[in-house]
């Protein structure tokens, strides 16, 4: 069996040494003669996986008492509803900092659910390759939260900072404060991070946290009664939150599986800290190299390239056929670009080991050295 280099977007690799767990217990977990995917979610033994995967997030991130953790399902997109279902019941009207694809679709699903947006800030006029200063987002008068995307999937585009952090939260005209949400789909757990800064946390899991089918929610319990009376039941932070995210049958095994890579992260990496910087030296390593050859280009300011995802284009976009099967050939996989900007892009997430980033290098010289 050969396990090949995946720099997948999502659903991204997982940690081989979690594969191996969940494989060895699949057929009977811990001698009760089933497999975690047969087991009721009200079953003690699977209570007990559900917790403690919260708990060591909990101890990951540090997330403080007075914040819920949330295990929900319909991926990151149904969170661009809920998100102002949950936060809009006392009026005002949604901000958003728009840096991308990702966050489009958030601002477009608010707008379709609630009509009046405000955009306070956008990186549209420099093709979203740097993120605006934290001087350039101006919040509405009625702003009931500002939304952003801490990292942009497709154009590998990442926040270097953490918007209204200076003073506490965002702040409206009036200097009043106001939650922060973030989409944290592709790089929450991605090195360490100060939760108190945030009003909700979102990620969908295929990413950095487990298998597709589950999202990760995190929410400040003061923010828990500011929900419109319309909104479905299974988007309501609250419910979800007084049923221990268990309102009807959760992702069960997807939560089991991260519970798994929640472990590994504390047990084998030793905590975010030391992601962070595993991924810190995956990262530069690959951005040295794409900046140092003539073939390979990226455009993003250098403070907001992504840690996650790095996307890059051939200077001659008649070669990028030949890269990606040769990089096939060699078991580096998935690396064409998203359909709607094509050329390559290089997901790094945690699982992704440092020898598949040294494998593309190499690969990526070697290949210049041919056809440059
Ligand atoms: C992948 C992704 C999403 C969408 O996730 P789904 O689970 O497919 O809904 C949203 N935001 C960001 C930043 C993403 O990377």
């Amino acid at each position: 069996m050969t396990r090949h280099f995946n720099f997948c977007a999502g659903p991204a690799a997982l940690p081989t040494a979690v594969l191996e767990r969940a494989r060895d217990e699949l057929l009977d977990y811990h001698g009760r003669g089933l497999s975690v995917m047969e087991m009721s979610h009200r079953a003690p033994e699977y209570v007990a996986i559900a917790e403690k995967a919260e708990a060591d997030l909990r101890e990951l991130l540090a997330i403080p008492a007075n914040y819920r953790v949330l295990f929900t399902q319909g991926g990151a997109t149904q969170q661009f509803a809920a998100v102002p279902y949950n936060l809009l019941g006392q009026g005002g009207s949604a901000n958003f900092v728009h840096t991308g694809i990702w966050a489009q679709k958030a601002i477009k699903e608010a707008r379709h659910l609630f009509g009046g947006v405000h955009l306070a800030a956008s990186s549209e006029a420099n093709r979203h390759t740097a993120v605006p200063r934290p001087e350039e987002i101006a919040l509405s008068a009625d702003a009931a939260y500002l939304h952003y995307t801490a990292n942009e999937t497709i154009g590998g585009l990442e926040f270097d900072y953490i918007p209204g952090s200076e003073g506490g939260g965002p702040r409206r005209p009036d200097g009043s404060e106001v939650p922060l949400v973030c989409d944290m789909s592709s790089s929450i757990l991605c090195g360490p991070l100060d939760v108190s800064k945030f009003g909700v946390i979102y990620a969908g899991a295929q990413k950095n946290i487990g298998p597709a089918g589950l999202v990760v929610v995190i929410v400040r319990d003061d923010l828990l009664d500011r929900a419109r009376a319309d909104m479905p039941t299974l988007f309501g932070y609250k419910a979800l939150s007084e049923a221990g995210s268990m309102i009807n049958t959760p992702a069960t095994y997807s939560w089991y599986l991260a519970g798994l890579v929640f472990e590994w992260l504390k047990e084998e990496v030793g905590g975010l800290e030391a992601m962070g910087e595993i991924n810190a030296r995956k990262a530069s390593k690959l951005y040295a190299a794409i900046d140092g050859s003539d073939l390979y280009s990226n455009p993003i300011s250098v403070a907001n390239r992504s840690r996650m995802n790095v996307p890059f284009v051939l200077a001659d976009d008649r070669l990028d056929k030949a890269f990606l099967e040769e990089a096939e050939a060699i078991g580096l996989l998935n690396l064409k670009g998203h359909r709607s900007v094509g050329g390559m892009r290089a997901s790094l997430y945690n699982a992704v080991p440092e020898v598949a980033v040294d494998t593309l290098i190499d690969f990526m010289a070697d290949f210049e050295q041919r056809h440059g």
